[in-house]
């Protein structure tokens, strides 16, 4: 299988996955780098997210404009191009509305994800908020999302979801996972009263354990297989 038909399976793949846990429904997107260029595969606008296939993906250039595909990239497609343009180690990017990580930019408190084991993932500090609701849909708001991430591994975008990148499509799945669960961990601890943030030992120990292309990829294969059998992974 070459290089890029591998990447659009994946996608497809990662995709359903993030369906089957309640991570992207009618909307949200995972992209990738087409390795060696300045473009993007991506999903497709208009197919469901539950059924996309490897040969439905589109390629997009970094402005956000269709190269090949016989559907319409995504409207917010600008957010994937321009955080690929901004940093060269990003490999993958996901765009998702997750439901917790949405309900914690509601508020004016800061979520502090290295406050369980999945948010550890993200280091320490207040995970960055871009404060403009308005869908991403020019360059320019692509980049403003692109400056606000930063160095990071995710932004959360108020009252909308989150942008996670990675240098993988594995490891921009498990922080979606992560995130989301981090996220509601969070939620739920700040209901009981104040929550104890993780010191910076305590983060570095925790991440250590955390960042593993083992532990990636063992949570990919648990969803793959959960997504099996819920069947979903037919004809990926
Ligand atoms: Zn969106």
């Amino acid at each position: 299988m070459s290089e890029l038909n591998d990447l659009k399976k994946k996608l497809a793949m990662s995709s359903r996955m993030l369906f089957n846990s309640g991570l992207v429904d009618y909307s949200g997107h995972i992209s990738a780098r087409i390795p060696g260029s300045d473009h993007l595969l991506i999903l497709p606008h208009p197919v469901s997210r539950a059924t996309v296939v490897a040969d439905d993906m589109v390629v997009t250039d970094f402005e956000g404009k269709l190269i090949e595909g016989k559907y319409k990239a995504p409207s917010e497609v600008y957010m994937h191009a321009r955080a690929y343009k901004a940093r060269s180690d990003i490999q993958s990017v996901a765009h998702l509305h997750n439901h917790m990580v949405a309900v914690l930019t509601m508020v004016d408190k800061p979520f502090y994800p290295a406050s369980s084991n999945p948010g550890a993932f993200f280091g320490s500090g207040a995970m960055p908020v871009y404060m403009d609701p308005a869908l991403i849909h020019s360059v320019e708001q692509g980049d403003a999302v692109a400056r606000t991430l930063g160095k990071g591994d995710a932004v959360m975008l108020r009252g909308h979801g989150s942008m996670v990148v990675g240098q993988a499509i594995e490891w921009v799945f498990a922080a979606c996972v992560d995130l989301e669960e981090a996220a509601s961990r969070f939620y739920k601890a700040s209901l009981l009263g104040p929550v104890r943030v993780y010191n910076e030992d305590e983060t570095q120990r925790t991440i250590k354990a955390r960042r593993k292309d083992s532990v990636v990829q063992k949570i990919w294969d648990h969803n793959v297989a959960k997504t099996k059998l819920a069947g979903l992974m037919e004809g990926v």
